[in-house]
């Protein structure tokens, strides 16, 4: 079974499908790190992220990046949405995705365009949102949690500058898959979000398409 889950920054998206993953005993890869590792490597080779060469040459990143603290500040998520918009850059991380993707037994995914482009025939589609407000909270108290030094309005200002880049590049640009089960989380915690998803994954399959 592919389960594909998309949604905007600070959606839980990456907690949901983690928690599908182990609840169903599937692998999970969190797209997003991937492009952070570019968007990292472009920032230590102290090239350009809005130039597509140079985004595409970090694109060749070693594996051992993607065990940096630092991809997960929100610096690097910035640096990632920057590099994401080359279609080079996602030409070349695609392979890695659909292998993921397509090994025995299944997989699940979380990303922006895992629906509509990575695996479009995904057994289960689901899109998490939330409001820009709950996700400034999630990712404010996120940030708090380690450590690092930011504002709830610089927070609020980085989701929404991410939110429209991710939105409005031309390729595979974040938005439901049609067929995507939509699961709106802004007035639920942690633990009904995930109730709701394996919920929802629990209907979709196997019901029609
Ligand atoms: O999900 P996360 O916030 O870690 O992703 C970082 C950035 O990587 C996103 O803002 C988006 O621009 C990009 N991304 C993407 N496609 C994916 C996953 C992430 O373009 N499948």
């Amino acid at each position: 079974m592919i389960i594909a889950v998309d949604g905007p920054t600070a959606s839980g998206k990456g907690t949901i499908a983690s928690a599908i993953a182990a609840h169903f005993g599937l692998p999970h890869l969190d797209t997003g790190l991937l492009y952070r590792a570019v968007g990292r490597q472009v920032q230590l080779a102290g090239t350009d992220p809005d130039n597509p060469d140079d985004a595409l040459a970090a694109a060749d990143f070693p594996d051992c990046l993607l065990d940096d603290p630092e991809l997960r500040s929100e610096a690097i998520g910035g640096f990632a949405s920057r590099v994401s918009i080359h279609p080079e850059v996602r030409a070349a991380l695609l392979e890695r995705q659909r292998v993921f993707a397509q090994q025995a037994g299944g997989a699940v995914l979380d990303g922006r365009d895992i629906g509509t482009v990575i695996c479009p025939d995904a057994d289960v589609k689901l899109f998490v949102t939330a409001s820009l407000d709950a996700r400034t909270d999630r990712r404010f108290a996120e940030m708090q949690s380690q450590g690092r030094e930011m504002t709830r309005a610089e927070v609020r200002d980085q989701i929404e500058l991410r939110d429209e880049r991710d939105m409005n590049r031309k390729d595979a640009p974040l938005k439901p898959a049609s067929d995507a089960f939509v699961l709106e989380t802004t007035a639920l915690d942690k633990n009904a979000s995930i109730a709701a998803a394996i919920e929802a994954v629990e209907g979709e399959r196997g019901g029609p398409r």
